[in-house]
C-alpha cells in the first residue's frame, strides 16, 4: 500500500472514465440502472460479492470481540439533531416524509399528480431520516448505558447508508452498504484502535491486492465555514482515508475512512469513560460496493476468473 503500484492491472475492466466503468458494469449485470443517478440494483455476482468482503470483514475482526448491532436503514430526528450533521453536511442528509392528510388532502394529492404538478407538498416529515453513517445509532446507545468499563466499548454496525450526491460516476451513490467497527473509550485506546485498523487495512489490500494508497483526508463541510473546518479536521490528522484508483485513473476513491472525533460524539451523546470524563470516539468503515467495483475494476468483470490468491481470501480459504 502506498507504493504506487500501476492503477491500470492487468485483466482489469478497461475503463478510462467514469462513464465507461458505468457501461462495463451494466453490461456485466453488476449494476442494475434505475433510472435515478446513484441508484441501482445489484446483479446475482455483485451481491454475492458485496457479502463476501463483509465475510471477509467478519474474518479479519473476529479475535477483537466487537459488540454486533444492527438498525433499520433510518434514525430518529432526535438523534441525527443531536449528532450535528446539519452542521457540517445539510446538503447530504435525507428526511422522510409521508403523506398525513384527510381525504380532501387525498383528493388534491391526486389532481396535483394527474396534473403533472408537484404532489409532495402534500407529505409531512415522519420523524424518520435515512441514516447517513452507520456508526450513529451507536452512540445513544452507548450513552444510555452510563460510564464505559475501563477497556472501554466496541461495536460492529452495518447500515444501508442514504447520501444525496447524485452522480453518473459509479462509486458515488446515493444508497449504499457501509460497515464500521467504533471505538468508544480514552483518547489513547481510541487513537491505537485506528493505527491498528491502518495497519490491518495494509494486510486487507495486500490480500486483495489492489494497489491502495492511504491519504489524509477531510469531510466535505458545507460553505465558506465548511473550508475552515475542513482544514482543521486535515491539521489535526482526524480522518484518513484509504483510496483506491477506480473510475478515474488521476482521482482515487476512499474505500475506506479512518476517523477520529475527539470528544464530539460523546459531548453531544453524553458518553462518559470509566472515570466519568468524557468519552473519545473513532470509527473506521469501508464502502462495500466501493471494494467490490475496486476488485472488478482491477481483476475483471468476471470475479470467477480472478487470480486464484484473491478468490481465496474472499471464500475465506487459507490462501
Ligand atoms: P468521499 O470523500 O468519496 O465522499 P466520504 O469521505 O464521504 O467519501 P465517509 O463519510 O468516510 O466517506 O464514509 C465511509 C465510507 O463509505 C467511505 O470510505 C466510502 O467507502 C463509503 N462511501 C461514502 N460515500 C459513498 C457514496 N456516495 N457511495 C458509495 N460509497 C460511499
Ligand atoms: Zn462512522
Ligand atoms: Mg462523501
Amino acid at each position: 500500500m502506498g507504493e504506487g503500484r500501476e492503477a491500470t492491472g492487468g485483466g482489469g475492466a478497461a475503463a478510462a472514465s467514469a462513464s465507461d466503468l458505468l457501461e462495463a458494469l451494466v453490461d456485466a449485470g453488476h449494476l442494475i440502472p434505475t433510472g435515478t443517478p446513484g441508484l441501482y440494483g445489484r446483479g446475482a455476482a455483485f451481491d454475492a460479492l458485496l457479502d463476501r468482503l463483509e465475510a471477509l470483514f467478519d474474518r479479519l475482526t473476529a479475535d477483537d470481540r466487537a459488540e454486533r448491532l444492527r438498525f433499520p436503514p433510518a434514525i430518529g430526528r432526535a438523534l441525527f439533531e443531536r449528532s450535528g450533521y446539519l452542521d457540517s453536511f445539510p446538503h447530504l442528509a435525507g428526511t422522510v416524509h409521508a403523506f398525513d392528510g384527510d381525504e380532501r388532502g387525498h383528493r388534491e394529492l391526486l389532481a396535483a399528480l394527474r396534473a403533472g404538478r408537484d404532489w409532495t407538498g402534500r407529505q409531512a416529515p415522519t420523524g424518520l431520516v435515512l441514516t447517513p453513517a452507520a456508526c450513529y445509532p451507536v452512540y445513544p446507545i452507548f450513552a444510555a448505558r452510563g460510564p464505559l468499563p475501563a477497556t472501554g466499548g466496541i461495536a460492529d454496525v452495518a447500515s444501508w447508508c442514504f447520501r444525496h450526491e447524485p452522480s453518473t460516476e459509479p462509486t458515488r451513490l446515493q444508497l449504499f452498504r457501509m460497515r464500521e467497527q467504533v471505538r468508544l473509550g480514552r483518547p489513547e485506546q481510541v487513537l491505537d484502535f485506528r493505527q491498528r485498523w491502518i495497519e490491518r487495512a495494509r494486510q486487507l489490500v495486500d490480500m486483495l491486492d489492489l494497489p491502495a494508497r492511504l491519504e489524509l483526508a477531510h469531510d466535505p463541510f458545507f460553505g465558506r465555514g465548511g473550508q475552515i473546518m475542513a482544514a482543521s479536521q486535515r491539521d489535526q490528522r482526524l480522518k484518513f482515508e484509504l483510496v483506491v484508483p477506480i473510475a478515474d485513473p488521476q482521482r482515487p476513491t476512499a474505500c475506506m475512512s479512518f476517523n477520529y472525533h475527539q470528544d464530539h460524539f460523546a459531548r453531544s451523546f453524553g458518553i462518559r469513560d470509566f472515570e466519568g470524563a468524557p468519552a473519545h470516539t473513532a470509527c473506521v468503515g469501508f464502502g462495500v460496493e466501493r471494494l467490490a467495483m475496486a476488485l472488478l475494476r482491477h481483476h475483471g468483470l468476471d470475479p470467477t476468473c480472478w487470480p486464484a490468491r484473491i478468490r481465496a481470501a474472499l471464500e475465506g480459504a487459507s490462501p
